[in-house]
């Protein structure tokens, strides 16, 4: 039969219902899927050594024959292992495979295998473990670079490769060509057969780079095509109109005169929403640069043309902090704000709605329940979405949806994102920047000190609180039990060495911590603790305690990692800073340093890994946000920002920011380019190209509504 694209897999010679399901959890349902499924990795089984002369530390394929029966031995319940010995003309060895106990029949004696791995051990004691192996005469991966794919329960590296290789063979001829011939040659780029060839099956490491150099580049260039063209959309999309109103009378309603920056910012959004279009605008500034303010005034701008605002935040202890600080701010102006969070339950849940729907509320800030079914709005004007890294694309099209006609859309991130990142997460959007902090800020002083000096920092936290101060201790986890909470960014899989999730154990967990500090260190202090699993109004009892000054050390997990407010807090501990990420590590640093008092931040670290060291020394080097994400980039790859999916772009398959930049460069270029001569992609020869910009889109269709 005639293979095709888009045959689904179990038309594939070996697959059955059985296989076909395995293959589904990967999503790989189509010979088509498979092709776009690329490599994680490769391995190089063009190197060939024998039993002897095999390097150190280096996989190798060994052509031996192996000289006994294997013999399977049960060490304890969950723990098969298999072992046999091999030889070849230079030696022997032995062979051991870990809970692979298929390999006791699939090897037979004296029949010759090539088997690829590392050789350890001295010559003499020569020893392989979990090796792959494939019979000689029938290897089928020997001899070329070999692809590793991402894998699941049921289906083996060598299963997915021998399917990916079949359908190399039957329809990479196939696959359509989406980048016109004059890009591709301009920018020298393979064509979409060879890139597919050689992205599985690579002929050499140059036709492996060659391959990835057009497979990123498509991603990028079509990811800004389509950037492009929803940012046009937008901009032809009437809005609604708030009246322009005299700045001076908002900053009347503040205890203090605005910067410099936060009046630009201000000015951009008062100019957007008069204009009659529609505003889609982000605020970019470093933790404590006030950006709160902007979403007041957007509030109160709204409010005075008769709209209702939404304002976003990521936690309930942020919501409940923004309702905090803006209902009586607001409130002189005749401004109503009411709180929409999962705790606020039953009778009042729906006197909010009807409030809300009654159009007597103004302003309403909440957390995602404000994407819940009951929520409807009276006139809904503007949605402000505070730290947007975490909200996606889709939750604002969700909640804009709510209104019937398209709210204006102001997104507040303290996230220093690199520039070229910020082009691509922030594609469709335009960027104010709050580049200043409120005056009387005295930068926070930074340390490193290891877990053995644990009893001088325990002194000066007592320094600081007697100084009348409050102190935040950081720990990565909850409890003694937790797993790691974050998982290690895709990027490390190609790099797995690169990357170590720290053992569980030795990690301080929040709950015990606190309740050890209360007993044993400061039973004369109050001490609080406050994290992720408790529940919403308990959470905000303690948090509305620590504000209140109620509470002298509030120990907690990294919920109070973005954007929370209490000035009277002068010391940051972070325990197991090495857990972290910079930029995590700089937003908690944010968290203190927002009063007039000399603050300080404290990164305890147990570590002895010089990288881990350095990356800290960076934090302590410098205040700049920017310069930070820039470095967690280069270290830590882009995962940190991509590898969660909530900001609700495509998923790059191919492309890597953080290496690819200049990559990004020149395909923005192209697309501007393009986009100028075909500004919808109209032209015939740009429908395919247009189909793959859609479909790259496709998971987040709203976007393009
Ligand atoms: P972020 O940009 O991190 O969200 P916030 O909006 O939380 O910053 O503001 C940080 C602190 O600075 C708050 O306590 C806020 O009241 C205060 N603040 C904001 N603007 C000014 C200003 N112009 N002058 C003095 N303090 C300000
Ligand atoms: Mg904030």
């Amino acid at each position: 039969m005639e293979l095709t694209l888009e045959c689904g897999v179990e038309q594939l010679p070996g697959v059955g219902a059985a296989r076909a399901a395995h293959l589904e959890r990967l999503g790989l349902r189509t010979v088509g899927d498979l092709l776009r499924c690329f490599p994680r990795a490769y391995e190089d089984r063009r190197r060939m050594a024998n039993l002897s002369n095999a390097p150190p530390d280096l996989p190798v394929c060994i052509c031996a024959m192996t000289a006994e029966a294997p013999r399977l031995t049960l060490i304890r319940k969950g723990l098969e292992l298999v072992k046999l010995r091999v030889v070849d003309d230079s030696g022997a060895a032995w062979i051991t495979f870990f809970n692979q106990s298929y390999t006791k029949n699939a090897l037979r004696v004296g029949e010759q295998y090539v088997f690829y791995g590392k050789v350890e051990g001295p010559p003499g004691r020569r020893t392989m473990t979990n090796p792959v192996f494939e019979p000689v005469g029938r290897a089928r991966f020997t001899g070329r670079i070999m692809p590793v794919y991402a894998l699941t329960k049921g289906v083996s590296n060598h299963l997915l490769a021998g399917l990916t290789a079949r359908c190399v063979e039957a329809c990479a001829g196939q696959l359509p060509e989406c980048l016109p011939d004059g890009l591709r040659q301009a920018y020298h780029l393979a064509s979409a057969e060879y890139a597919c060839r050689n992205i599985h099956f690579p002929a050499d490491e140059e036709a492996l780079a060659l391959a990835r150099r057009r497979l990123s580049f498509e991603e990028l260039f079509c990811l800004s095509c389509g950037l492009t063209l929803l940012r046009r959309r937008r901009e032809h999309q009437p809005g609604p109109v708030f009246a322009p109103a005299p700045p001076e009378e908002f900053e009347a309603l503040l205890p203090f005169p605005l910067t410099g920056a936060q009046r630009r910012v201000m000015e951009d959004v008062a100019a957007d929403t008069a204009s009659g279009g529609l505003m889609n605008r982000l605020i970019q500034g470093d933790v404590g640069s006030g950006k709160t303010m902007a979403a007041a005034h957007g509030a109160w701008l709204a409010a005075r043309s008769g709209f209702q605002t939404a304002l976003m935040a990521p936690t309930e202890l942020l919501a409940e902090q923004h309702v905090r600080s803006l209902a009586p701010l607001l409130a002189p102006a005749g401004v109503r704000v009411g709180l929409l969070t999962g705790s606020v339950k039953g009778k009042a849940r729906k006197a909010l709605y009807a409030a809300l729907e009654a159009g007597e509320l103004d302003l309403v800030v909440g957390t995602h329940a404000l994407l819940s079914e009951g929520v409807a709005f009276h006139r809904l004007g503007l949605v402000v979405a505070d730290e947007q890294h975490r909200f996606g694309v889709a939750q604002r099209a969700a909640l804009a949806a709510k209104a019937g006609t398209s709210p204006h859309v102001l997104v507040m991130s303290a996230t220093p994102i690199p520039r070229t990142l910020a082009l691509i997460i922030y594609g469709d959007l335009e960027v104010s920047v709050m580049d200043q902090l409120p005056p009387g800020r005295v930068p926070v002083e930074t340390f490193i000190i290891g877990a053995d000096k644990r009893a001088r920092l325990y002194g000066f936290i007592r320094k600081v609180v007697e100084q009348g101060r409050q102190v935040y201790l950081v720990c990565p986890a909850v409890d003694e039990a937790q797993e790691d909470d974050g998982l290690p960014p895709p990027g490390a899989l190609l790099d797995p060495s690169g990357w170590q999730v720290p053992p569980a154990a030795g990690r301080k967990a929040a709950a015990p911590y606190a309740a050890q500090l209360q007993r044993e260190i400061f039973p004369d202090l109050r001490v609080g603790l406050v994290h992720g699993r408790m529940k919403g109004a308990d959470k905000d009892a303690v948090m509305s305690a620590f504000a209140a000054g109620e509470l002298d050390l509030l120990v907690s997990t990294t919920v109070i990692e973005v954007g929370v407010d209490v000035p009277n807090a002068a010391l940051m501990v972070v325990e197991n800073a090495e857990c972290f990420g910079l930029s995590q590590l700089h937003q908690l640093r944010g968290r203190v340093g927002r009063g007039r008092h000399q603050s300080y931040c404290v990164l305890v670290t147990g570590s002895r890994n010089p990288e881990s060291r350095a990356r800290l020394k960076t934090l302590a080097g410098t205040t700049d946000g920017f310069q930070i994400a820039q470095e967690d980039l280069k270290l830590r790859g882009p995962g940190d920002f991509f590898g969660s999916r909530q900001h609700g772009l495509p998923q790059l398959a191919m492309a890597d920011l953080a290496g690819d930049s200049r990559l990004l460069a020149q395909a923005q270029q192209a697309a501007k380019e393009l986009l100028e001569a075909d500004p919808d992609l109209s032209w015939p020869k740009h429908r395919l190209l247009l189909e793959r910009v859609r479909a790259l889109f496709a998971e987040n269709p709203e976007i393009f509504n």
